[in-house]
């Protein structure tokens, strides 16, 4: 068949997969001038939608930022840090300065102490190799922390362009729908543009005379959880309102499971409150160590859900990594799920999470 391509921002269209680059609907093509649904919408709607691409588009297209200059402003999901974070971007982005922001903190329970946040995300990019100069904290769909970050940028940047960059699901269309959102003139705002060496358009949105916001299409980045879910189960584990902690008092050996995506065995130490912190509708169930083998054999897929009986065909199993924490107030961290806090040191745990997307520790941000 010849290739049609979009006569917006020159993807080559199909229309098989609605939620990846250059989609049209097949009664779409019919028509004289074809342009993809994320054109479309920008068109029509004046909103931004993000698409995913294969990790090689993306990233020749992100290097192209390389022989630029202009200030990156680098978006993660602040419950999927490592999931969503593109640690090859340095090497991609050069010498540009880059802001780091975490979205959806609108999500964190109260009790959350931010700058311990904000200094965990900077010490995390610094060890995954990306050097930042500052982190900001925001809610892209509330607008909170917008006018701080806003302000950031135009420091930041002095005059020169914007790219606005993050992997699939963190909240990018979100974040550039604010700014057009507060930004005047509402209606010109926006246009696609040819970055130069790619096919594909950057949604442009001019900041002034001579430079220019640019997004960036979103990367699915392997180690993200949703990778390996369906839609239905991504309603389950993303919160939707403010996470309400939940606590459980555990003996040694006993278990705990979030659905059936993660898994916590607490192996031995003092019987403590461990504090769960996950998406309030995501289910966990507690178990005798002994036990726990057998009841997810017997109840994954359905008690132990998400995922459900399809999406299990195709998670990858639960890999167990053993830890001695001697620390207090300590958080394991399962990526795009949420994570357990351990109130006192002395234990030895083992975390379960499916391969591929590894836990990770960090001190407690309560
Ligand atoms: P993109 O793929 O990075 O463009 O992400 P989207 O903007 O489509 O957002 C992904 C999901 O995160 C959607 O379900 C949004 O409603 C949600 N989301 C985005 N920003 C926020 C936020 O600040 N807080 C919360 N709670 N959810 C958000």
């Amino acid at each position: 068949m010849e290739e049609i391509v979009c006569q917006g921002c020159g993807v080559s269209i199909q229309s098989e997969r609605p939620n990846e680059a250059g989609f049209a609907p097949a009664s779409a093509l019919e028509k004289e001038t074809i342009i993809c649904k994320r054109c479309f919408r920008l068109k029509h709607y004046n909103e931004v939608q993000d698409v995913s691409y294969t990790d090689d588009d993306f990233l020749t297209m992100i290097s192209q930022i390389r022989n630029t200059k202009g200030l990156i402003v680098k978006i993660v999901d602040i419950f999927d840090f490592n999931g969503s974070f593109i640690s090859s971007l340095q090497r991609l982005t050069g010498n540009n300065p880059v802001l780091l922001v975490g979205n959806k903190v609108d999500l964190l329970p109260k009790s959350t102490n931010k700058s311990k946040l904000i200094q965990w995300m900077k010490k995390s990019a610094s060890d995954l190799g990306v050097k930042v100069q500052d982190v900001y904290l925001i809610s892209a769909a509330k607008g909170i922390g917008m006018d701080q970050l806003e302000a950031a940028i135009a420091d930041y940047r002095a005059g020169r362009d914007v790219y606005v960059v993050g992997s699939t699901n963190v909240g990018k269309s979100t974040f550039i729908n604010r700014l057009i959102d507060r930004s005047t003139g509402v209606n010109d705002a926006i246009t696609t543009s040819y970055f130069p060496g790619t096919t594909l358009g950057f949604i442009d949105i001019p900041l002034d005379e001579q430079s220019s916001l640019y997004d960036t299409p979103g990367v699915i980045n392997r180690g993200q959880m949703a990778h390996y879910l369906s839609d239905q189960d991504l309603k389950v584990i993303t919160p939707n309102k403010e996470i309400k902690p939940r606590v459980y008092q555990l003996n040694e050996k006993q278990t705990l499971y979030i659905g059936g995506l993660a898994r916590f065995d607490f192996e031995k130490g003092d019987k403590q409150s461990f504090v769960c912190y996950f998406a309030n509708q995501l289910s966990i169930h507690r178990t005798k160590l002994e036990n726990a083998e057998q009841l997810y054999e017997k109840h994954v897929g359905e008690m132990l859900s998400p995922p459900n009986e399809e999406t299990l065909k195709s998670l990858p199993a639960l890999n167990g990594k053993s830890m001695r924490i001697e620390d207090s107030k300590v958080d394991i961290v399962f990526p795009g799920l949420g994570w357990i806090t351990i109130p006192n040191g002395g234990v030895t745990i083992t975390a379960f999470s499916p391969k591929g997307v590894p836990v990770s520790i960090r001190t407690s941000l309560i």
